[in-house]
């Protein structure tokens, strides 16, 4: 498409976008006596106006039946997890029998690992994309360190090449195949949080299947914001937060997938809790621990109600636009701020995001060569919320759910008047 750096034209996408009406079903923080630009869906999504409703039902049910809530309840609290999984399978491309939410990202994360990372002698290293999310590089030292093993010895980092700010697909196969004797789990972020780059999850869990290791995912930037087939795919599991793209609220439960080869497994090794347990058993407080045959085998504690309800609300509304709608809208605005960007003359910055739109989600990661903290708070003043990642990186994510081609083109219309004043 043509695009044309106007307002009319930024108008002119917004009344032919099916997906406009989503919009209003949510809460923009007011800067300056307005709506802000918010573009930092990346960071924590915007609350959709039908949450407040959702806790009240909650609440209501709490103070009406008590603990008959749990069957009584309007949405009986025993199967409170159910109603963000089936909303979920489309998003993630999996059955509900593979998909659960529980705890929280990280938690997940080492719960996943106490399942699909058991280091032997000869296997016991993991491989990573170098400058992962700072608390899946913690979660994975401390495992390997928990497990008796030495983090230089057995964590693998692939890097982008000298003078490139990307990995290379071939770099990782590469290095999986080199390591295929000593190789026991491939462990990737879906996007880089930094750099906005989707890596290529069919490709490493394939290379990683041929070595004789297991492929997981963190999928905290993915989620909600591209379609995934993990399924298909054939990854052997993945976590995620549902307070970025997916609008779930700060803190909202963390998701998990675990492939149905695996789900299906009751023998499968993990660590229990009375909610994983085979649900005809559960309350016969008996001994031995009998795990559901899907992914809720690996829960342990009762539903969470109230970390639960906003997620499920906001899930009501993915269902309603659909993903793959969501994706198509995604990929039009983000090109659409590519080619915004590319008109601004007199600051210095780079993206570093992919220019491909299928190795890329909604965010473009726009790097300072200097002044770029300057720059972020003249945004900021100026009523646009956009997050800073040190060392030099903006990030900015117009989200297909709520955010428009004007907001895309009021924020560049901002930064190009800051830099004819730089
Ligand atoms: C946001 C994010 C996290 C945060 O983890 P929590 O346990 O939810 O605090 C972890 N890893 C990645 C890759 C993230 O993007």
């Amino acid at each position: 498409m043509e695009y044309v750096a106007s307002l009319a034209f930024a108008k002119e996408q917004d009344q032919k976008d099916p997906l406009s009406r989503f919009r209003e079903q949510f809460y923009f923080p007011q800067r300056n006596g307005k709506d802000s630009i918010y573009l930092c869906g990346n960071s924590l999504g915007l609350q959709p106006k039908n949450v407040k409703a959702a806790i009240d039902q909650e609440l209501a049910d709490w103070q009406q039946c008590a603990v008959e809530g749990y069957w009584g309840a309007k949405n009986p609290w025993l199967y409170y997890q159910q109603y963000c999984s089936k909303p979920l399978t489309s998003i993630m491309g999996a059955s509900q029998q593979e998909l659960t939410v529980m705890n929280t990202l990280t938690v997940n994360l080492h719960f996943m690992m106490l399942s699909f990372y058991r280091p032997t002698k000869q296997r016991f290293k993991v491989l990573m994309e170098s400058g992962a999310f700072p608390s899946d590089q913690y979660a994975v030292e401390t495992q390997v360190k928990f497990h008796g093993f030495e983090p230089k010895d057995a964590i693998i980092e692939v890097s982008p090449r000298p003078g490139e700010q990307l990995i290379r697909t071939e770099d990782i196969l590469d290095i999986i195949n080199r390591e295929s004797d000593s190789l026991a789990l491939v462990l990737f972020g879906g996007i880089n949080y930094y750099t906005g780059q989707f890596f290529d999850l069919p490709a490493i869990t394939a290379a990683a299947h041929k070595a004789g290791a297991y492929a997981g995912f963190d999928l905290a930037h993915v989620a909600g914001n591209i379609p995934v087939s993990l399924h298909d795919w054939n990854v052997d599991f993945a976590v995620w937060c549902s307070y970025k793209y997916l609008n779930g609220g700060p803190g909202a439960v963390g998701g998990a997938f675990v492939h149905e080869r695996y789900a299906g497994n009751r023998g499968f090794l993990r660590l229990g809790g009375w909610w994983g347990n085979e649900e005809s058993v559960r309350f016969k407080m008996e001994k031995g621990f009998v795990p559901k045959d899907t992914a809720e085998g690996w829960q342990h504690s009762t539903a969470q109600v109230f970390n639960m309800v906003s997620l499920k609300a906001s899930l009501e509304l993915f269902e309603s636009a659909g993903i793959k709608a969501l994706r198509e809208k995604s990929i039009g605005m983000t090109n659409y701020l590519e080619f915004l960007l590319s008109q601004i003359k007199g600051i210095n910055f780079e993206i570093i995001t992919p220019n491909n739109c299928n190795e890329r989600g909604a965010q473009l990661s726009l790097l300072f060569k200097d002044k770029g903290k300057e720059i972020h708070q003249r945004m900021t003043d100026a009523g646009i919320i956009v997050d800073w990642r040190e060392p030099g990186v903006i990030r900015v994510s117009p989200a297909p759910m709520y955010n428009s081609y004007q907001d895309v083109f009021h924020f560049y219309e901002i930064i190009a008047n800051i830099a004819s004043n730089a």
